[in-house]
């Protein structure tokens, strides 16, 4: 091998191939260090072309690569497994804005731009690029690219799909293919870029992407919902379609314990109501009218729910700060979670027209099978996405309960089967669900998939042991 870490060297120079322990750990863990892998070097490329040549070597002397962005990924898919046979290729040092078109409103960049970056030069130029992520500060674009990530303004925009026109990805085979297109219409064959977008590095490494940027909303309005059920939660979301249309860009469900994890281990948060319910929601419209106009919708949504006696209780932000603060609460539930133990977690959609029913019976089965188990469900409903984690009895043995993750997982994601759903609706399959997919997926779609990887990446050296 070291005649391909020369190779590697001369290309990237020296200091950029990370042969060393020290150097190398915080690429080899994952964000919930939950698991550490080993790597032959961790490589440094700065531009597309350095990219292509490495993959070339990597191609010559069939060394696997595990292409890597902010690292922030959940499924296990940015880090190297075991062997030590694998290179981690960072993305980190191609991170400049190329270009911004305003007339076409889109914006071209590296793929290891950090998506808070993107949304701060956009910000700049009086225009937004919507994906939004608890994580936006750590992940990069081509890091949401390969996930198609999706976050709290779906709703609205769309995920990471629907927010990029072009791609420009390095092939297993080294050779770049330049898609870097800013075309809202291009129906000349297969979609090579919806392909690689959500491959999570199996296909391809992408080096660059044209964005689509949105006009700045002028206003928002923010609203914390105090419900008796998921049911009426979604008979809320049906009702702020019909009052609202598409000023809509956030609809947030999160129950009763993720808040109250969320005040008891965070206690300078003030608590927005007195009385406690099932259910929250956290409403926010956008619009391009003035705040006044906005506030008057919400106003009136709210009005309307609690006449129909959909909501019991409502507070509407009346100032920047109240909304930030709000946001914080909903982004601070994993955190809390993560301080009360381990939990066992599920990222699923389903049909929003089931979810109140899944969410009852998947409860009680859960229930049945470990009393007093506690469910912190909370997501972005208006695009149907739970975060569904399960978390032990209080004063149980939480390594005892994780023992069990099998069978937990098993009642959960059959029951999102059984109602149409999905297993992964944002985080991806990585490592972690490669298992899960295989029980989910049917033979045709499966069979498909392969022939797909085996098409473009023969060699077996994109991101191997994760997908498929
Ligand atoms: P990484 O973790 O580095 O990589 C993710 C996958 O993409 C890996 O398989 C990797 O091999 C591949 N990859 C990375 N870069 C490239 C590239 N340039 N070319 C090819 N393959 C590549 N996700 C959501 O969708 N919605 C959320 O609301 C959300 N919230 C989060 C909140 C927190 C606190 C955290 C820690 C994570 C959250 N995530 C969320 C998950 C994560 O942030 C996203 O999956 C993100 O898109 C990953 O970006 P990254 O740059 O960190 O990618």
């Amino acid at each position: 091998m070291q005649n391909f870490l020369n190779l590697c060297k001369s290309s990237i120079g020296e200091e950029n191939v990370l042969l060393n322990a020290e150097q190398q750990a915080p690429y080899l863990q994952d964000w919930r260090q939950r698991a550490t892998g080993k790597a032959l070097a961790v490589l440094r490329p700065a531009t597309p072309e350095q990219v292509a040549q490495l993959v070339k070597h990597c191609a010559k002397y069939q060394v696997p690569i595990v292409p890597q962005g902010g690292n922030t990924g959940l499924v296990l898919g940015s880090i190297p497994d075991q062997s030590g046979k694998a290179v981690v290729l960072s993305l980190q040092r191609l991170n400049q804005v190329r270009a911004i078109d305003l007339a076409n409103s889109t914006m071209t960049v590296d793929a290891g731009c950090l998506l808070a970056q993107i949304q701060n030069t956009a910000d700049e130029q009086n225009l937004l690029f919507p994906l939004s992520l608890a994580s936006e500060g750590s992940c990069t674009i081509g890091g949401n690219l390969s996930t198609n990530a999706g976050g709290t303004a779906v709703l609205r925009y769309g995920n990471m799909r629907d927010l990029c026109l072009g791609l420009e990805v390095i092939t297993a085979q080294g050779e770049i293919w330049h898609g870097l297109r800013g075309l809202r219409k291009d129906n000349t064959g297969y979609d090579l870029r919806d392909l690689l977008i959500g491959a999570e590095g199996t296909l391809g490494i992408i080096t660059g992407a044209v964005l689509k940027l949105y006009p700045k909303p002028i206003s928002y309005g923010t609203a914390f919902i105090r419900l008796n059920s998921i049911q009426a939660a979604v008979s809320l979301l049906t009702l702020a379609k019909q009052h609202c249309h598409t000023s809509i860009c956030g609809f947030e469900v999160i129950n009763q314990l993720s808040l109250q994890l969320v005040h008891k281990h965070f206690p300078q948060f003030q608590k927005i109501f007195t009385e406690e319910s099932p259910v929250y929601v956290l409403l926010e419209l956008s619009g391009s009218d003035t705040e006044q106009s906005t506030y008057q919708q919400l106003e009136q949504l709210i009005a309307s729910a609690l006449e129909a006696q959909i909501i019991e209780d409502a507070v509407i932000a009346n100032s920047l700060t109240q909304a930030k603060n709000c946001w914080a609460l909903r982004e601070s539930i994993s955190a809390a979670q993560a301080k009360e133990g381990k939990n066992i977690k599920h990222d699923i959609s389903l049909p929003i027209s089931v979810i109140a029913d899944f969410v009852a019976e998947t409860n009680l089965a859960l229930q049945q099978a470990f009393p007093g188990c506690r469910m912190v469900t909370f997501g972005h409903l208006g695009d149907g996405n739970l975060h569904y984690n399960v978390s032990p009895a209080c004063n149980a043995d939480h390594e005892q309960f994780l023992s069990h993750q099998n069978q937990i997982n098993r009642i959960v994601h059959d029951k999102t089967h059984e109602y149409g759903g999905s297993i992964s609706a944002e985080h991806g399959i990585g490592s972690l669900k490669k298992d899960e997919l295989q029980r989910y997926k049917s033979t045709v779609e499966l069979t498909m998939m392969r022939s797909i990887k085996r098409a473009l990446d023969p060699q077996n050296i994109m991101n191997p042991g994760k997908i498929i």
